[in-house]
C-alpha cells in the first residue's frame, strides 16, 4: 500500500495550486481526480481565456455567510502573487477591464503553468481515479481507488461546487464533510442566465441576441454592465452577477437606461421636436429590435407623432426600460452556472489553513466552500488562495 504526507481529491484551479504548495515543501503529494483531464473548468473558463484574477479582489467580492472567512488568505496570497507567477512563466495577459487579466493565448497556459509546477517539484497526478472507499484511521485517512488502496496523513477536499455536472461536477466535498460533522450553506446555482416563462417570456420573444448596458439590482445590491436577451430569458454581465444573489420569487429590477431619465427624455423631444415619430425617436434610447418590440407591447404605432403622446402613455413606454421589474421564473441551473453560491458552512474551518476544526488532518479548499466570488476573475483567486494557504499547512 502506498502513502502520502497529502492526498489531495481534485485536480482544478484549488486542488492544483494546493498540490504545488505541498510539494514545494517537500511533502509527498498526489492530486487525484475522477476525470480524464485536469483542470476543465480552467480550460473552458473566459471564454477559453481564463480569466485568471481581479487585481482588486477583496472580501467584499464574496458571498458568504462568513463574510470574514476569505480575508487571510486573500491577503497572504493575492491576485498580484499569482500574477508574479504568471509574468514567471512569461505566459502574456491583458485587462479586460481594469484588474481583470486573461491570457493573451489561451487558458492552456495556465493549465500548462499549473501541471508543470507540480511535476517539476514532485508531486503526481492521477487521473481517471474516482474515491470508490473513504475512512479514518489513526494515523489519518484510507483511500480505496480502481488501482488499490492508499494512505495519507493529510487529505484535501477539492473537487469544487456542483456547477456544470457534464464536466465532472459531484457534490462529493459536500458528502465527505458532512460525514464528518460539517454543516452545508444549501448550494445553489450562482453567476447563470435567468429563465422566464408565460408573458414575460413572449415579451422577450424575438429579443434574442439583443444586447446593451443595463443595471440590475435587488434590494441594495446593484451591478451595472452588458445585458443579454436569449431565447429562454436573460443573460449577460448584469444579469450573471445578480443571479448569485437571487433566490426564487424575489423581483429583480432592471435599468435597461442606466443614467438616463428616459421620461425626462422622450418629453423633452416632444417638446423640441413634437412631430417626430415615436418609431423614429426610441431607438435613440434603446436598441432598435427592442424599441419596436417596447411599441408592439404598449400597442402604439410607430408612425404616432410624439407630440400625440399624453405623459401617461409615455410613462407606458418608460416603465419597460426603468426600472423594469420583474420576477424570473428561475434560472438555467447548474447546467450552465458558473459557480455554486454556498457549500461547506465555514464557521468550521480555519480561515488560516482550511483545516477543519472538527476532523484534524482534514483540509477544505476552493468552491467547495462556502466562499463564491462575483463575476471577473474572483473565482480563480479565491481557488489559489485557498489553495495556497492549505498548502503551506500540509
Ligand atoms: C464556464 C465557466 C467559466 C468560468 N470562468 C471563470 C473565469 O474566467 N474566472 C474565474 O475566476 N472563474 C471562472 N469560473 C469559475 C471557476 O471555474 C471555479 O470557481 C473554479 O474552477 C473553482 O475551482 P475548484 O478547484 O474549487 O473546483 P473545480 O475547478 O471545479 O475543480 C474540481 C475538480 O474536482 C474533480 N472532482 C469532482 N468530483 C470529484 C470526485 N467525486 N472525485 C474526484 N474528483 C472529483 C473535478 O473533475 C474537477 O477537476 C468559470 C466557471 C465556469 C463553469
Amino acid at each position: 500500500m502506498r502513502s502520502f504526507d497529502a492526498v489531495i481529491i481534485g485536480a482544478g484551479a484549488a486542488g492544483l495550486m494546493c498540490g504545488i504548495e505541498a510539494a514545494k515543501r517537500g511533502r509527498k503529494v498526489v492530486v487525484i481526480d475522477h476525470a480524464r483531464a485536469p483542470a476543465e473548468k480552467i480550460r473552458i473558463s473566459g471564454g477559453g481565456r481564463c480569466n485568471f484574477t481581479h487585481l482588486e479582489a477583496a472580501p467584499k467580492h464574496y458571498l458568504s455567510q462568513n463574510p470574514h472567512f476569505c480575508k487571510s488568505a486573500l491577503k497572504r496570497f493575492g491576485p498580484w502573487d499569482f500574477l508574479d507567477r504568471v509574468i514567471a512563466h512569461h505566459i502574456p495577459y491583458h485587462h479586460k477591464t481594469e484588474g481583470q487579466l486573461f491570457c493573451d493565448n489561451s487558458a492552456k497556459d495556465i493549465i500548462d503553468m499549473l501541471l508543470g509546477d507540480l511535476r517539476a517539484h514532485g508531486g503526481e497526478l492521477w487521473l481517471q481515479s474516482p474515491v470508490q472507499g473513504l475512512d479514518q484511521t489513526p494515523q489519518g485517512f484510507r483511500l480505496s481507488l480502481p488501482d488499490g488502496v492508499i494512505e495519507t496523513t493529510k487529505l484535501v477536499l477539492a473537487t469544487g461546487g456542483l456547477s456544470i455536472p457534464k464536466m465532472g461536477a459531484t457534490g462529493f466535498a459536500y458528502e465527505v464533510a458532512q460525514r464528518f460533522g460539517h454543516g452545508l450553506i444549501t448550494p445553489r446555482a450562482g453567476l447563470v442566465p435567468f429563465t422566464l416563462g408565460g408573458q414575460k417570456l413572449d415579451y422577450i420573444s424575438g429579443l434574442s441576441g439583443v444586447s446593451l448596458q443595463a443595471r440590475a439590482r435587488i434590494g441594495k445590491t446593484m451591478f451595472e454592465d452588458g445585458f443579454l436577451f436569449t431565447h429562454r430569458g436573460l443573460s449577460g454581465p448584469a444579469m450573471l452577477q445578480i443571479s448569485s444573489f437571487w433566490t426564487p420569487g424575489q423581483t429583480v429590477e432592471i435599468d435597461l437606461l442606466p443614467g438616463t431619465d428616459a421620461l425626462a427624455v422622450l418629453k423633452e423631444r416632444r417638446q423640441s421636436t413634437p412631430r417626430q415619430h415615436i418609431g423614429n425617436v426610441l431607438p435613440d434610447l434603446v436598441p432598435t429590435r427592442l424599441s419596436e418590440r417596447i411599441l408592439e407591447v404598449t400597442i402604439i404605432a410607430p408612425e404616432t407623432r410624439i407630440a400625440d403622446l399624453s405623459d401617461k402613455r409615455l410613462s407606458a413606454l418608460t416603465a419597460l426600460m426603468q426600472p423594469w421589474a420583474l420576477i424570473p421564473d428561475g434560472t438555467e441551473g447548474y447546467r450552465t452556472a458558473e459557480v455554486t453560491v454556498g457549500g461547506v458552512d465555514t464557521t468550521q474551518v480555519s480561515s488560516q489553513t482550511m483545516e477543519s476544526q472538527l476532523c484534524p488532518g482534514l483540509f477544505i479548499i476552493g468552491e467547495a466552500l462556502d466562499v463564491t466570488g462575483w463575476l471577473g476573475g474572483y473565482n480563480f483567486q479565491w481557488a489559489w488562495s485557498s489553495g495556497w494557504a492549505a498548502g503551506q499547512a500540509l
